[in-house]
């Protein structure tokens, strides 16, 4: 079974490179695909990019080029919801695009055509991925629900109080996860994901960002990664 690892930054692309052996790397669509093995398992490690298209193109090759049997993307995230803070774990259920929006064609955040907001991700996989992240990092504050993606860094605590009024179940605010979700609901891939809150999503969040990925994210990848692959 081939598990894509997918990482939105170098440094936590760097950290899980550095548990395979022995990658090789392939270049497709100009990125980097790591082939290699993490805890004997073939898997195929890559950065997403930022932002929902590149994040799309990236899982579309690896789904049609690489023929991946699961993808599991790491990263950290902006925290939401009043109860999750800069070093909570969470883990999402579904996932949606808060910046778009087709109304009043369409309802807001609907996606034309397919008649829904939200793609879930795979309930076995999720599961596993969480058992994962709580036993990588027992210290931590572990959540699970919606995360909601768009292309901005939400950098303004007016911003994420709109964010938060108008999604309140959205746990955390990220650039690629909802994009990944739709891609793999068109082709039946199965996809979990798991984000460590560097931020807030508001006023401090230029300062918290930089820090957390600087000191702790690369850790955390790397710590959850290495355990979901151990136990799957
Ligand atoms: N200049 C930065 C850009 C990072 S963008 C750099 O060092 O490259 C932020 C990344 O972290 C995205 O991949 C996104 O998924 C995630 N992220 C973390 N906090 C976020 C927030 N508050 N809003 C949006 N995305 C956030």
């Amino acid at each position: 079974m081939l598990t894509a690892i997918v990482s939105a930054m170098q440094e936590e692309l760097a950290a899980v490179l550095a548990l395979m052996p022995d990658e090789r790397r392939e270049t497709a669509a100009g990125r980097d695909f790591w082939r290699g093995e993490l805890h004997g398992q073939p898997v195929v490690a890559v950065l997403s990019r930022i932002g929902k298209v590149a994040a799309a193109t990236t899982a579309a090759v690896l789904i049609e080029r690489y023929r991946v049997d699961r993808i599991v993307f790491t990263g950290v995230a902006g925290g939401l919801a009043e109860g999750v803070q800069v070093g909570d774990v969470v883990v999402a259920t579904e996932f949606l695009q808060h910046d778009l929006d087709a109304s009043p064609i369409f309802p807001r955040f609907e996606v034309p055509l397919y008649g829904r907001c939200r793609f879930p991700t795979d309930d076995a996989l999720t599961r596993q991925l969480a058992a994962a992240a709580a036993s990588a990092l027992p210290d931590s504050r572990h959540h699970q629900g919606l995360i909601v993606s768009g292309d901005r860094f939400v950098s303004t605590t007016t911003e994420s109080q709109a964010l938060r009024a108008s999604l309140p179940d959205a746990l955390a605010v990220e650039m690629e996860g909802a994009a990944i979700a739709q891609v793999c609901h068109d082709f039946g891939m199965r996809f979990a994901a798991v984000r460590t809150v560097s931020d807030r999503a508001d006023d401090e969040a230029h300062v918290d960002f930089p820090r957390f990925i600087r000191e702790v994210a690369s850790r955390h990848s790397a710590a959850i990664v290495e355990r979901f692959l151990r136990a799957s």
